[in-house]
């Protein structure tokens, strides 16, 4: 399963620019056949590739923007 998260301020850095956590997505694998874990999977436990019950392994990916954000922060 995948999710998506948004891009986060978490902060000020010393010179006053936006400490930011760029997005990104995560998704969830079962450890046992790194197989996404689909949102039927996650709610029996058990993973349909392998026949295994799913321990979760995250694969993170990030989007690096270069885009920086100047003066549209909303905090
Ligand atoms: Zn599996």
């Amino acid at each position: 399963m995948l999710t998506t998260v948004e891009p986060q301020i978490i902060g000020t850095n010393e010179d006053g620019s936006l400490k930011i956590i760029p997005r990104h997505e995560i998704e969830v694998l079962c450890a046992a056949c790194r197989d996404p874990v689909s949102e039927q999977e996650e709610q029996t436990g058990i993973c349909t590739s392998c026949g295994q019950p799913w321990q979760p392994a995250q694969s993170t990916a990030v989007h690096v923007t270069s885009t920086p954000m100047v003066g549209t922060a909303r905090v």
